[in-house]
């Protein structure tokens, strides 16, 4: 059973201006379709050919670990956002951020400080420990909270791709945009079920 380039949530010109069809094209069409061929050459014919996604993040390194995590990471990333975005978080996640952060603007502030200090490539995670609790959090290249027993609820890819074609080298303008089209519908649901893990890909 092979895995399969999940569709997109939205047509590829739906999220501009602030995330063009060019970068779409190329981001969801070329670098993620890219890693679901490498990982189905990577487990072709071995033992990893019918598990998960989730069990390859959490039980293997090196290749395929990176190409398996990146297939989630991706497939989670286009779910955060949405050309249909509420104001912002409402609810328990509302709630859980202000007693975290101290109010949704340093919540801002600070996701957004994160993702602009992510050093290299990378990307930058909401989790939730299970109990609830919430954090800010960066990864690099690949990794993803989950190898670490945190449930993510939302991220930011910044990775140049992401955001080269649109921003050049503007990564803060790039974030500033993209915090008005994440998809905070999607993030409360994340938050509504957790423990659970999210069945992307
Ligand atoms: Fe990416």
């Amino acid at each position: 059973m092979a895995f399969e380039l999940p569709a997109l949530p939205y047509a590829a010109d739906a999220l501009e201006p602030v995330i063009s069809a060019e970068t779409i094209q190329f981001h969801y069409g070329k670098h993620h379709q890219a890693y679901v061929d490498n990982l189905n050459r990577l487990v072709a014919d071995t033992d990893h050919a019918d598990s998960s996604l989730e069990d390859l993040i959490t039980s293997t390194e090196g290749a395929l670990f990176n190409n398996a995590a990146q297939v989630w990471n991706h497939t989670f990333y286009w779910h955060c956002m949405t050309p249909r975005p509420s104001d912002a978080p409402s609810g328990a996640l509302a709630d859980a951020i202000s007693a975290a952060f101290g109010s949704q603007d340093e919540f801002k502030t600070r996701f957004l400080a994160a993702a602009a200090g992510n050093f290299g490539s990378g990307w930058t995670w909401l989790v939730t420990d299970g109990d609830g609790k919430l954090a800010i959090t960066n990864t690099s290249n690949a990794e993803n909270p989950l190898t670490q027993a945190l449930q993510p609820l939302l991220t930011c890819d910044v990775w140049e791709h992401a955001y080269y074609v649109d921003y050049r080298n503007a990564r803060a303008k790039y974030l500033e945009a993209w915090w008005d089209i994440v998809d905070w519908t999607f993030v409360e649901a994340r938050f509504g079920d957790q423990p659970e893990r999210l069945k992307a890909g």
